[in-house]
């Protein structure tokens, strides 16, 4: 059991969780309770658009509070969320919350979009697009301005349904990401066959971008292809100057890090925004 959902799953045990079933029960147990706390918030992280230098969008990334054990990373209760079923009470609330702060948000900043993480197990299920649609509309927000993030592990396996799918979310003007490009294993003629708006080079991609020749020959080939399809690159984890510049010169559409800004709290990211759009109309483009 331990092994079964992967690396993820197995480095929950290797945090002092212990490795019985007991504890994994436990966790999910105290997950449970967690979300019925209202133990979760959204943070948003900036990302920015290289050419007109604002902000294009924000990606929504969910954080647990622990009451003990402070914050608890998604990359550790996702997986689990995913294995015990509650990740559909959990990705319904995550797209109701990003919906309502992105309403509020458009009325101060109406350019900006709103990026949402979608879970493989959420996207394949039957009820998806109803439910999207309807919390679309009890909110009463542009899907023009909804960006969704699929992994390639979310549209791979069932390819077909799955450019359905995409081509439904398409027509109701939702734009498309794929998330962590690069670190799948598919084949990449699914490129031209779903319609993708946005590729997302993963950040181990990016990391090593100053120091190694043979990344950046990847990296640079990724924008390429991406641009000959139409389809625009997002660079995770940009975190200093030099990576920043790189990205430029390859021609990079927008860039997301540390080096632009962390994931910010919805507060903090009003702060955010407005220093941003007096910074901007300060220093206007060249
Ligand atoms: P992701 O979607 O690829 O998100 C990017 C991760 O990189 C985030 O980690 C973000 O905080 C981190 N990051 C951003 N800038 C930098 C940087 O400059 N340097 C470094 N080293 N890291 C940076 P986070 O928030 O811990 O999320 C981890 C993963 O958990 C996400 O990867 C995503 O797959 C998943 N996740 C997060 N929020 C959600 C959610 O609301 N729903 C679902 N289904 N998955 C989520
Ligand atoms: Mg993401
Ligand atoms: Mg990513
Ligand atoms: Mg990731």
């Amino acid at each position: 059991q331990a092994k079964k959902n992967g690396r993820n799953q197995y480095a929950l045990y290797h945090d002092g969780m212990g490795s019985d079933g007991k504890h994994l029960f436990q966790l999910e147990t105290a997950l449970r309770k967690a979300f019925d706390r209202g133990e979760f918030e959204l943070y948003y992280q900036p990302q920015l658009d290289m050419k007109t230098k604002q902000i294009r969008a924000v990606e929504a990334l969910i954080r647990w509070k622990h009451s003990g054990k402070g914050f608890i990373s998604p990359g550790k209760f996702i997986p689990l969320a995913e294995e015990s079923g509650l990740i559909t009470p959990i990705s319904d609330w995550i797209m109701m919350q990003a919906c309502e702060h992105l309403k509020q948000l458009q009325l101060h900043f109406p350019y900006v979009k709103m990026s949402v993480n979608i879970s493989p197990i959420y996207f394949q299920q039957i009820d998806f697009l109803e439910k999207l649609q309807k919390t679309i509309e009890s909110v009463n927000v542009n899907p023009r301005s909804i960006e969704l993030e699929l992994t390639e592990s979310a549209v791979m396996p069932h390819a077909e349904q799955s450019v359905a799918r995409l081509t439904t979310l398409k027509t109701m003007g939702i734009s498309i990401a794929i998330d962590d490009f690069g670190t799948g294993f598919s084949s990449l003629s699914y490129l031209h066959r779903f319609p993708i708006d946005v590729l997302k080079i993963d950040q181990s991609f990016i990391k090593p971008l100053s120091r190694y020749q043979e990344d950046l020959a990847i990296v640079k080939a990724i924008i390429m292809m991406a641009h000959s399809l139409q389809i625009q690159v997002v660079a995770e984890g940009v975190e200093t100057e030099k990576q920043y510049q790189i990205l430029e010169e390859q021609r990079c559409d927008f860039v997301q890090g540390y080096y632009v800004s962390n994931p910010l709290s919805i507060g903090e990211l009003y702060e955010f925004l407005e220093m941003w759009n007096d910074f901007c109309e300060k220093v206007p483009n060249e």
